[in-house]
């Protein structure tokens, strides 16, 4: 198919047949597999895996590319933004409640709102695998006390084990980004903290706010708002705090009325 990409759909097309194998290895695709790929694309990854899975759903926002997909019968392709997809809807049209598998090269201009859409529906997932930016994949994957540790970090390490899976060169993609590329493996914890996650999303926004600077500038004046009693070392920076500590500190805040 002729296609010319679209920067607005972050369109950077996989050409390179050892990375797509190597995906597709990394990814170790079942026949009976229940798969969603996001933005299919042109089918790079698509292809492979539709050689060994039973049934594939797609979901493409470029209208062209959802009409060239749709000539596959053997694709269900859905055609819309990811960002308006129920997974929980889908997972139980599919048969696969709490056994999705993910995959796909995400469009790198709205991979954050992606990643934060599909926390929601985590508890339908068995695991995802994305294409991502590095830089992106190096934020998600930090630990504690490293320089790349930061709310993004937080905000999918308490609900995911994750793990850097592979470094793909930018010359591996029609047209070449301008930014290094690394896959992702997601896997959802069986057991999610009992938490409320925007009073999660708060309170790490806060402590990142100005990650130079000691928590006590920052949370501290944010915890006193909200009657805070029980202990916290607010003497640390916000990147040295693990992602216990904070899940902790917003169990500890759970019910508490907002300031
Ligand atoms: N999977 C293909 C590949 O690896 O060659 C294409 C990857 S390209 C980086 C991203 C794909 O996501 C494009 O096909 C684009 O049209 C699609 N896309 C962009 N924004 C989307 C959205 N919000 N929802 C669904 N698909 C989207």
């Amino acid at each position: 198919m002729k296609h010319i990409a679209r920067k607005r759909f972050g369109q950077h097309f996989l050409h390179d047949a050892h990375a797509i194998a190597a995906i597709v290895d990394a990814i170790s695709p079942q026949a009976g597999d229940c798969m969603v790929e996001i933005g299919p694309g042109l089918g790079a990854l698509t292809q492979p895996l539709c050689n060994v899975l039973n049934q594939l759903t797609v979901v493409e926002l470029d209208r062209d590319l959802a009409a060239h997909l749709r000539r596959n019968s053997r694709l269900r392709v859905i055609e819309s933004d990811v960002l308006r997809v129920d997974f929980n809807q889908l997972a139980s049209t599919l048969g696969a409640p709490g056994n999705l598998r993910i995959v796909g090269n995400l469009p790198y201009n709205v991979s954050t709102p992606i990643l934060f859409h599909l926390l929601e529906f985590a508890q339908c997932v068995k695991d995802q695998h994305f294409m991502l930016q590095k830089e992106v994949v190096d934020r998600m994957v930090a630990k504690a006390g490293s320089s790349e540790f930061s709310r993004l970090s937080v905000m999918l390490q308490w609900r995911y084990r994750m793990e850097k899976v592979l470094d793909i060169a930018p010359e591996c993609f029609e047209p070449v980004p301008r930014v290094d590329s690394a896959v992702v493996r997601m896997v959802p914890l069986a057991t999610a903290p009992d938490i409320e996650v925007p009073r999660l999303s708060e309170l790490v926004q806060v402590a990142f706010s100005q990650r130079r600077k000691l928590m006590r500038n920052t949370l501290g004046p944010w915890l006193d708002q909200r009657s805070f009693t029980g202990t916290f070392d607010l003497q640390r920076r916000a990147q040295e705090v693990g992602v216990e500590e904070y899940v902790k500190l917003a169990s500890q805040l759970k019910n508490t009325p907002r300031a």
